[in-house]
């Protein structure tokens, strides 16, 4: 299809999320060639700040283009990485390049990595998450750690811990596709998040009659205002959706209103042109597609 946001729409080739052992195993040995080739790339999404409109930040997502299958979608090689413990060199592999793009933007900027349960639990994530910041010479206050639920399923000392090392260096952290996964609101109060994503599973439909979305949104807003912790709205397309998540109150935006994910080049030059499609309004961002 035309349009990979489109879902639900012209799926000539239906994509089919089961993989055979066979395609795993070939799919393995071409992410490790890609790892060691430089196969892999890190796109940028701007989050913009509701309010102002302005680009606070970008989260940075990891592309794979395969030489024959074209773009593989991380959800798919994500969880191979991490069945083969490759996960542990692209993890710091994308912190790093993360960091030295972010070094190139103005310092109001930041850049937001996701980290998996894997990298979390190693011991040595808080010297790999320095290492990075040092080589690049980046402030550690413009780094955020996009961290998921899965953490918390075994939540013991060592969670506890790796939370007050990673927060001692002054990165900032946030709790990823809130809402979807082991959702206790216990760890809320123990682990110092400074922004809540809202997946996007809870904005999709929110604007639709009937649709409780708008009101676990609603909550979940008042909930990290409570705790003075930010909340980005993920995954909004429409200026619907925009509208509304605005007025529950969430602080940041990410979606393909604005933007979808960019190359390094290109997040850059939307920097030094100081706007995106927002700088006409979203209406026409939206007129355009
Ligand atoms: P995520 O961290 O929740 O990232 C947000 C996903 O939503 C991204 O998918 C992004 O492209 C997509 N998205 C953003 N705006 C919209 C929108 O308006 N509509 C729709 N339909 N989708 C939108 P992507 O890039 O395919 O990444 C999927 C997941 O793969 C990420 O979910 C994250 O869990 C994982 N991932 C990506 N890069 C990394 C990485 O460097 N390390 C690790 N451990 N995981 C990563
Ligand atoms: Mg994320
Ligand atoms: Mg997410
Ligand atoms: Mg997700």
């Amino acid at each position: 299809a035309a349009k990979d946001g489109g879902r639900g729409r012209y799926h000539f080739y239906a994509p089919d999320l089961r993989i055979d052992a066979e395609e795993r195993r070939q799919l393995e040995e071409e992410l490790r060639d890609a790892v060691a080739n430089g196969g892999l790339e890190l796109y940028y999404q701007p989050v913009v700040h509701t309010v102002t409109e302005k680009i606070t930040g970008f989260e940075a997502l990891l592309r794979w283009n395969h030489p024959v299958q074209g773009f593989v979608s991380p959800s798919k090689f994500i969880p191979i990485a991490e069945d083969t413990g490759l996960i542990a060199t692209i993890g710091e592999w994308a912190l790093r390049t993360a960091c030295q793009d972010l070094a190139q933007w103005p310092t109001n900027v930041r850049v937001a990595v996701n980290v998996s349960p894997l990298q979390f639990s190693n011991p040595a994530l808080p010297s790999i998450v320095t290492n990075a910041l040092a080589h690049a010479q980046v402030d550690p206050a413009r780094l955020e750690l996009e961290i998921t639920e899965s953490v918390f399923l075994n939540d013991d000392e060592g969670t506890e811990q790796m939370f007050r090392a990673l927060k001692a260096i002054g990165v900032r952290l946030a709790l990823d596709d809130f809402g979807t996964g082991y959702s206790s609101l216990g760890y809320l109060k123990r682990a110092p998040f400074d922004k809540i994503k809202i997946d996007q599973s809870f904005v999709r439909g929110a604007t639709q009659p009937g649709s409780r979305n708008g009101a676990i949104i609603a909550s979940i807003v008042s909930l990290a205002e409570a705790l003075d912790m930010e909340t980005t709205a993920e995954g909004v397309e429409t200026l619907d959706e925009l509208d509304l998540v605005r007025m529950l109150g969430c602080s940041h935006v990410q979606g393909y209103i604005y933007e979808r994910p960019l190359s390094s080049q290109n997040a850059a030059a939307r920097l030094s042109t100081g706007l995106i499609a927002i700088a006409q309004g979203p209406r026409s961002a939206r007129a355009a597609r």
